[in-house]
């Protein structure tokens, strides 16, 4: 359901084309007016009597002007006598005739004398005498009366009314019931209009007020058509004459009915105004209640329901006063000229019953003022209805802005998790070199797409790790490469503000350059990096765009650093704190993987045994702290010694093991030398003492028959032993099996 427009709605242009329609309306208005309203015709001076009742009338009353009576309803027939002066014939063509407002009457005629004119009837009108659209009560008189005339009108009505003839030349009549049957059809032919075209705004907009203001216009028109008694030619609705009046009273309600209903639905009053809605609506049941009541017309009721119905007419109109003004106060659209037509259309109303029961004079404008005052409400309504068209369009707009703004929202936030969940699975198990590479790649690979790039890089410049540079397509890596190099100072500058901006990387000279934006890294000073966008079309970089970029930045950053840290971690648990070569532990499990393998591939496999010579006594001279320096300094040199693929582990106290997968026993013993060398001839000092050391070395190289490292390292054990007692400081190699 939608809203009711509202003030913010409401663009000049809107007020512009409502300030047009309403002129163009009241100039309407205005016009029919004018055009009705031309003097009306010589009528000759009459003068009625009243007969005395028959058969227990209740008896009718002279109208205070003396130029008709009030007819006391109730059924009653009521006899007028009429007395008038024809002038003499000067025309052959002119006749007079005898003229009433079209009111309730059952049955209406006159009589002169021989003569009785046709009987009218208000409830069964007759087209082929009437016409179509009958408009008054004519009774044309016989051609050769003249003179003073003496005439009875005769007439039975169940409502009260006023009965007051006019008598004037046919032809005058005739005029007067154009103009009367212009200014209803005007009137019908404009509520049908509004009613198909609020039909099919219903059907465009689904909006219910529409249908609400269909079965307004509807109502409306079926009400006048009863009240002009025109609704009893149509077929099908001649039936409706048989409730006479009671029909008038149920038709009247629906549509008080429909009208308090389409004020509430403009105005929106459900939500805006609950109390009054509700109260409204039950005042709606009320009426339908009454209208229903009138049709099952029970004659004993009909006094109380013609009472209940006035009441009811009275209180919506009233309640449509209440209503178009609540809406106003809350500046609902066009509200004021509502409700100001709503009180110039209760006014009319009363004229009109007033007419009726001849307090007020019969005058044109009083008798059919209702309708036009109807019509030009209803008019009102439907264009202010319309106005909500251009809701729509800006609802419509809203709706398809935040649509596609939680779409947006939903692939940002999948490629968020996507990426995250990506880095956290990928990262775990990559060796060190790769985790930074691979962690921006999907940074790249996520916010390419997503934000329709042309390029973007990310560069990274680390305290230890080496500069990273990432391009995307490839063939810009140049471009970035010497841009980021220019202006290595700007960049590091806006990593220290850690905000992202819009700049252009480009010589100013470039004429359509691409818009640019850098996005900061939050890595550890003194390392930093930024994020590089390029677009080469469009308005530059939303802030959303650089917030989720940053955000993306962020964590793969994050993600580099905990895998970082698993790493060093993972590292800390394998490793010797005192040396950082393996600890025994993982020197063994190192062992048994390098044996499996090396006996399916049937390679060599050599292993070096280094023992420390006389290292209690460094120990006991010289202190434990110098042992242990004595063990660093050692362990370093090792490290030094062996190739990329060889492994170094400390297997005891001052023992350590040299794992040298695919070594002979030649070049292991070779290396074994070269180790031996270079132990003695590193200069370790401690506390200013010169601490001369030196290793004992055991080689034993994997024989075709071994695939764990159990036999091999005993073997080089012995061999160490071997070298321990054949004087230290030297490199013994144990045989193929010891004996
Ligand atoms: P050999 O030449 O026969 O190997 O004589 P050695 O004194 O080196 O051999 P021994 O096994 O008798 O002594 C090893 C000594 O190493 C005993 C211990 O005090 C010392 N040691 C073992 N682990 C550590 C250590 O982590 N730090 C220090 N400072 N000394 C250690
Ligand atoms: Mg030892
Ligand atoms: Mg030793």
């Amino acid at each position: 359901m939608l809203r009711a427009p509202t003030a913010q709605d409401w663009t000049p242009r809107h007020g512009f084309m409502f300030a047009v329609g309403l002129v163009f309306l009241l100039v309407l208005f205005a016009a029919s007016v004018i055009a009705a309203s031309f003097s009306m015709p010589t009528e000759t001076a009459v003068t009625v009597e009243l007969l005395p009742p028959q058969d227990g009338n209740i008896a009718a009353t002279l109208l205070p002007t003396g130029e008709g009576v009030l007819h006391p309803g109730g059924d009653a027939t009521v006899r007028v006598r009429m007395h008038f002066v024809l002038p003499p014939r000067t025309d052959a063509d002119l006749r007079w005739a005898v003229v009433f407002g079209r009111d309730l009457f059952d049955e209406i005629h006159v009589a002169s004398g021989q003569w009785q004119s046709e009987t009218r009837s208000f409830f069964q009108p007759d087209s082929d005498e009437e016409g179509a659209i009958p408009s008054f009560f004519v009774f044309t008189l016989p051609a050769q009366m003249s003179g003073p005339v003496q005439l009875d009108v005769v007439a039975r009505s169940s409502t009260p009314g006023v009965l007051r003839p006019f008598v004037m030349p046919e032809n005058i009549v005739r005029k007067m019931e154009q103009r009367a049957i212009a200014l209803t059809m005007a009137v019908y032919a404009g509520l049908f209009m509004l009613a198909l075209v609020m039909l099919a705004l219903f059907y465009a907009a689904h909006d219910r007020a529409f249908l609400s203001y269909f079965g307004f216009s509807i109502s409306a028109l079926l009400m006048l058509a009863a009240l002009n008694g025109h609704l009893y030619l149509l077929p099908g609705f001649s039936l409706l004459g048989s409730w006479r009046e009671q029909g008038v009273s149920a038709l009247a309600m629906l549509f008080s009915a429909a009208a308090l209903h389409i004020l509430l639905r403009y105005s929106d009053a459900a939500t805006a105004s609950p109390r009054l809605n509700k109260a409204a609506n039950i005042f709606c049941g009320f009426l339908l209640l009454l209208s229903a009541m009138a049709l099952m017309d029970v004659p004993l009721l009909r006094g109380t329901v013609r009472a209940a119905s006035l009441a009811g007419w009275l209180g919506a109109s009233i309640g449509c006063i209440v209503i178009s003004t609540d809406a106003g106060r809350r500046a609902v659209p066009m509200a004021w000229p509502i409700m100001f037509l709503c009180t110039l259309n209760f006014v009319a109303a009363v004229g009109a019953e007033m007419l009726s029961r001849g307090v007020v004079p019969d005058v044109w404008w009083i008798r059919r003022g209702y309708q036009a005052t109807l019509l030009v409400t209803a008019a009102l309504l439907a264009v202010g209805l319309a106005s909500r068209i251009g809701t729509y369009r800006v609802q419509r707009d809203r709706a398809r802005l935040a649509r596609e703004d939680s779409e947006l929202r939903v692939t940002r936030q999948s490629a968020r998790l996507s990426l995250s969940e990506g880095l956290q699975a990928q990262l775990k198990d990559l060796p060190a070199g790769d985790v930074e590479w691979t962690a921006y790649r999907r940074v790249i690979e996520h916010l390419h797409p997503m934000l329709q790039l042309d390029s973007i890089a990310i560069t990274v410049h680390g305290e230890a790790t080496q500069d990273l540079l990432l391009v995307e397509p490839a063939d810009r890596t140049e471009h970035f490469a010497r841009a980021i190099a220019q202006r290595q100072g700007m960049l590091k500058g806006l990593v220290r503000t850690r905000a992202p901006l819009q700049i252009s990387l480009h010589e100013a000279r470039a004429e359509a350059h691409p818009q640019s934006a850098v996005v900061p890294l939050p890595i550890r000073s003194p390392g930093w990096g930024v994020i590089i966008l390029e677009r080469a079309q469009g308005d530059g970089f939303t802030n959303d765009e650089l917030t989720i970029v940053a955000e993306f930045g962020r964590l793969a950053t994050q993600a580099v650093e905990e895998a970082s840290a698993a790493m060093r971690l993972r590292r800390s648990a394998e490793l010797d704190a005192l040396t950082g070569t393996f600890n025994r532990r993982s020197l063994d499990q190192w062992l048994t993987r390098c044996f499996g393998d090396a006996h399916r591939a049937s390679k060599d496999l050599s292993v070096l045994f280094v023992d420390l010579d006389h290292f209690k006594q460094v120990n006991d001279t010289h202190g434990h702290a110098a042992g242990d320096h004595c063990l660093r300094r050692t362990s370093a040199a090792l490290r030094e010694m062996i190739g990329a693929g060889d492994l170094l582990g400390r297997y005891g106290g001052e023992e350590f093991i040299v794992l040298l997968p695919g070594a002979t026993s030649d070049s292991a013993r070779q290396l074994g030398e070269r180790i031996r060398l270079a132990v003695e001839s590193q200069h370790i000092e401690w506390n200013g003492t010169s601490l001369p050391i030196t290793v004992s070395v055991g080689v034993a190289t994997r024989s075709a028959l071994e695939q764990t490292p159990t036999a091999t390292i005993e073997r080089a054990d012995k061999a160490l032993y071997a070298a321990k007692r054949s004087g230290r400081n030297r490199v013994c190699v144990a045989p193929a099996e010891f004996v």
